[in-house]
């Protein structure tokens, strides 16, 4: 398994895996791109890029640019060895791992904008968010130029702003979507569990429990504000319910589809 640190390295070795077979098209390139801290949600992505490529591209990049709290930033968590762990196990061919100047050589002057799905659900709450997602992942293509790429449905907004993305820039590679991985207590497995106390922990699989069963978002977002979490937001939209909340400084989102 390859590590590549510079945008630099990671395309020579991108064109040595293009020559091996002569041309770059007729090698199969799945891409997952993560912030690293890597659990069994990720890699149902990897499982289903190694199922459909010749070659495996994990990227590691906690992004500075889509983060609007400092505090979230630094608090991260990083489990660099055991990620290299599960990618060995999942058969990566090559982690791109690079810092934060060298895929921001600008400065972050240039970025990707879209105006209207990124205002609503975690955009309202989280300002640039999305610019700052919707750049990186733009860097990311560029780099590693997948054929597909993967996303969980977990962030499903950040899931249709990437799909419309690619639709816009006739980028040349399809996303594939990957449902939800949960904890067997029904928790939507995320890198940011790891920062729960066990009290919360314990706590947190009400989230999911409530908004599958909760009749309308108003109802949801009563009994989850009856349980003590700090709701950021529950609504309904095309057939899907969002949540986002907060346990301490914690922030959780889910969701699911409607019946
Ligand atoms: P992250 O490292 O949190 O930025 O996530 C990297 C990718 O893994 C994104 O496409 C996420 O949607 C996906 N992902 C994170 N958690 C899960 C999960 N529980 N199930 C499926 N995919 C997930």
């Amino acid at each position: 398994m390859k590590i590549l640190e510079t945008p630099q390295a990671f395309r020579e070795w991108r064109e040595e895996q293009a020559k091996l077979v002569g041309f770059v098209a007729s090698r199969r390139v799945g891409f997952v791109p993560t912030m690293g801290a890597l659990h069994e949600g990720h890699a149902s992505l990897l499982k289903r890029a190694r199922a459909e490529s010749d070659v495996v591209v994990l990227s590691i990049f906690v992004n500075p640019a889509q983060f609007n709290d400092p505090n979230d930033f630094q608090k991260y968590p990083k489990t660099w060895e055991q990620d290299l762990e599960i990618a060995r196990r999942e058969g990566v061919d090559a982690v791109f791992a690079p810092r934060a100047p060298d895929m921001y050589p600008d400065g972050y002057k240039y970025k990707v904008t879209e105006n209207e799905v990124s205002t609503v659900l975690c955009g309202a709450s989280r300002p640039g968010h999305f610019d700052g997602v919707l750049s990186v992942v733009m860097k990311l293509f560029q780099i590693v130029q997948p054929t597909k790429a993967y996303f969980g449905e977990k962030d499903y907004q950040q899931l249709s702003l990437i799909r419309g993305m690619v639709d816009a820039f006739f980028l040349p590679l399809e996303i594939v979507p990957v449902e939800t991985m949960r904890e067997a207590d029904g928790l939507a497995m995320s890198s940011r569990n790891r920062r729960l106390t066990p009290e919360q922990r314990a706590q947190a699989p009400r989230i999911y429990q409530i908004i599958v069963k909760a009749s309308s978002s108003d109802e949801a977002r009563r009994q989850l504000e009856a349980e003590g979490f700090k709701v950021d937001y529950v609504l309904d939209r095309e057939n899907r319910r969002f949540v986002a909340v907060f346990m301490g400084e914690v922030r959780l989102i889910d969701n699911v589809e409607l019946q």
